[in-house]
Order: structure tokens, then sequence, then C-alpha cells
């Protein structure tokens, strides 16, 4: 009998022990399981959290502004450009496109994305210390399976490009005005000749002579206009060389004997003999007869027209042409220099100007690496200042 409970106890001890055993492996692996999951959960945040730093840096180092939405339109991601734009206060990420945009426009977008799915080169203005001006695309954004889980905006800011267009558009406009009105006169005056007035020779003289004059204001304002254009695109080579600024300057008075004689204007040379610049001297005589033209010109009868010229720093000179005439409104003055502007409009077409004088002045001296100003006080006189820089060493 004891043999046999003693095999019994021992069979029981033998169990037992890999009963114990069989607990403390499954007790192990249960816990080795669990190490293996919270480090693999660990490497999955820091994975996620990795490529969610990657993801912002890289949308932060783009020029467009990124704005992305939840599901329930709450702002989940915007980048640093999108920042700049729109000049956050505080922290948005939350809150719904209203609240943290307070643009009507933009949440008219989300409701017509929810429809249209995709949107390209939608216009947003905003107003911030300037009128800015956003092309805006947008997407739904979906998982793998096609499950929608929010929207994703693209803002890019076009408003130089804006600025440009209305430059462009302004001056086509103003091209086209320019050209069409010199054209319908030359075209009423033909029509006249033809309806009789060529069997006038009287008559027809007079009109062939005002067909003549406003041919020449076409052909001024095409010369002008390729000059301006050629200067704007930077296709113009300067020729540089030492140039004598008085003699430049007694050349260009040449030109004008006749028109200041009719005016009774006074011109004067007050440069000094030994004035040497560092210039084109074509396009600098190109300069200073623009600017003794219109001096003359809107100058007053009799009056008297001064060019002067001193160094004002050891690196530049600057010019003067001064006159006495009725000078400009202090409106204008900050204008003169556009394309196309004019004081008196009606008054500049009769006098013959195309309106790019001043705007080509101002080319040519940025050209040479100059600058242009003006003065004036109504009935004074009004005293335009270039300044010329010297010859590189
Ligand atoms: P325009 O062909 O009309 O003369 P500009 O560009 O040379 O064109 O000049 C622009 C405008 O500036 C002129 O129309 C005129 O109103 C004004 N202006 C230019 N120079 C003078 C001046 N010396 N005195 C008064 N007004 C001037």
């Amino acid at each position: 009998m004891w043999p046999l409970i003693f095999i019994a106890g021992c069979l029981a001890l033998v169990l037992l022990q890999f009963w114990w055993q069989e607990r403390r492996n499954a007790r192990l692996r249960i816990q080795a399981r669990r190490e293996y999951t919270e480090v693999a959960l660990k490497q999955q945040r820091e994975i996620s959290a990795q490529f969610l730093a990657q993801q912002q840096a890289l949308f932060n180092s783009m020029i467009e502004g990124v704005l992305l939405l939840d599901q329930e339109g709450r702002v989940q991601l915007v980048n640093e450009s999108l920042r700049k734009f729109f000049d956050f206060p505080a922290e948005i990420r939350g809150k719904n496109i209203l609240e943290a945009f307070h643009l009507p426009e933009l949440a008219n977008l989300t409701n017509r994305l929810q429809n249209e799915k995709i949107i390209s080169d939608a216009e947003l203005e905003i107003q911030r210390e300037q009128l800015r001006s956003l092309q805006v695309n947008a997407a739904v954004v979906t998982d793998r399976s096609g499950v929608e889980q929010g929207q994703i905006f693209v803002f890019h800011e076009v408003t130089r490009l804006k600025e440009l267009e209305n430059i462009r558009q302004e001056f086509v406009g103003n091209v086209s005005h320019e050209l069409r009105t010199p054209l319908s006169l030359i075209k009423g005056f033909a029509e006249t000749l033809l309806d009789g007035a060529k069997d006038s020779p009287e008559q027809a003289t007079r009109f062939l002579q005002k067909i003549d004059k406003h041919a020449d204001r076409l052909l001024f304002l095409i010369e002008d206009l390729l000059t301006i254009s050629r200067l704007e695109s930077g296709h113009v080579a300067l020729n540089f060389q030492e140039v004598n600024l008085r003699d430049l300057v007694q050349r260009t008075f040449e030109d004008f004997a006749s028109r200041a004689a009719a005016r009774k204007t006074t011109v004067e040379n007050n440069i000094p003999e030994t004035t040497v610049i560092w210039a084109d001297a074509d396009r600098l005589q190109q300069v200073l007869f623009n600017l003794i033209e219109n001096a003359i010109k809107y100058g007053k009868a009799e009056g008297r027209v001064i060019i002067s010229a001193r160094e004002i720093s050891a690196d530049k000179t600057e010019i003067s042409v001064a006159d006495d005439g009725p000078g400009i409104p202090a409106e204008a003055l900050p204008r003169v220099f556009e394309r196309f502007y004019r004081v008196d409009r009606a008054r500049a077409r009769e006098t013959g100007g195309t309106g790019l004088g001043l705007a080509i002045v101002k080319h040519i001296v940025q050209a040479h690496g100059g600058e242009v100003r003006v003065q004036s006080e109504l009935q004074k006189g009004s005293a335009f200042f270039l300044t010329i820089p010297h010859r590189p060493d």
C-alpha cells in the first residue's frame, strides 16, 4: 500500500510542479507580450510624432498657406505662411472656420466644397495693412477607402500679380486712347478733304497741315512707347563714357533755339566748364531734352530756364532744370513721373505731349544708378533734380 501512496504522491508533486511551471511560463508570456506591446506602442507614437513634425516642417517651409479642417469643419492644421497671411492673434486649432478667420467668403468655400469636392482658382481678398489677394485651391480629404476625413485649402498670394495686371490693363487702355485721338482726327480731316475741301487749295493746305501735325504726334508717341518698353524690359545697354556736361547741355539748347525764341524764354547754362560725369551721352541728352522741353513748354512766356549742376557728395553729381513758370500743384507732384500722367490733360495734348517724357527721364536716370525728384511751388516755378553717380573705381 505505501509504495502506491508514495508513487501517487510523487506523481502529484510532478504534476503540481508542471502546473506551477506552466502558470509561470504563461505569466512570463503575458508580461513579455505586454512589454512588447508597450514598446511597439511607444515606437508607433514616436514614429507618428516624428511624421507629424516632418509634415508640419514641410508645410511650414511652403510659400503657400495651408489649412486643414477636420470632418466637423474645425481647424486641424495651419502652416506658418497662412499665419502670416492672416496674422492670427492666438491658437486657432479646434475652432470652426468662421470663429478662426471671420471670413464668410471662406466659410462659403467650405460649404461649396462639400458638393463640388474640389475647387480651383477661387479668389479671396483680405484687408490687412493693405488689400491682399489670395488664390485658393481646395479639396476634400479622403482616407484609403474613400471616406471623407476633412478638407484641405492651399492659399497662394497673388497681390503683386493683380497689381501688375491692373498696370498692364491701364497701360493698354491709355495707349489705345492716346493712339485713337490723333488717328480719329487724321481720319476726320481726310474725310473733310474728300468731301470737297480738297478743291480749295487754301482749305486743303490747312487740313493737310493738321494731318501732318497729328501724324507727327502719333510718331512721337510710338517712338516714346518703344523707348519706354525697351527701358522697362532692361534691354537698353548704356554706353558709359566721360561726358562734359556743359557741352552736352549747350548742344541740347541748339534744338530749342526757335522754340525758346517763339516763347521769348531765356535759357541759361550755369554748368561749370569742368563738370564731367560718367554717363551714356545720348541717353542723358534725351533726359535733358525732355526736361528743357517741358520747362519751355509749361513755363511762362518770357520766362527763364536754368540748368545747373553741383557735386552733392563724394560720389554723385546733381543736375537741376528749373523754370519760373506756373508750377505743379502739390497733389500732382508724386505722380508726374508716372506714364501718361498729366496735370492739365487738355493743355498737354494741345502742346503735343505724349505723357511719357518724365517716365522716360526717370527710367534713364535709374538705369544710370541715379534718382529723380521734383520741387515746385505754384506761381513760382518747378525744378527737376537728377543725381548721377560718379564713375566707379
Ligand atoms: P507731357 O508729354 O504731357 O509733357 P511729361 O511726362 O513730360 O508728359 O510730363 C507730365 C506732366 O507733368 C505734364 O503733362 C505737365 O502737366 C507736368 N509738367 C512737366 N514738367 C513741367 C513743368 N516744368 N512745369 C509745369 N508742369 C510740368
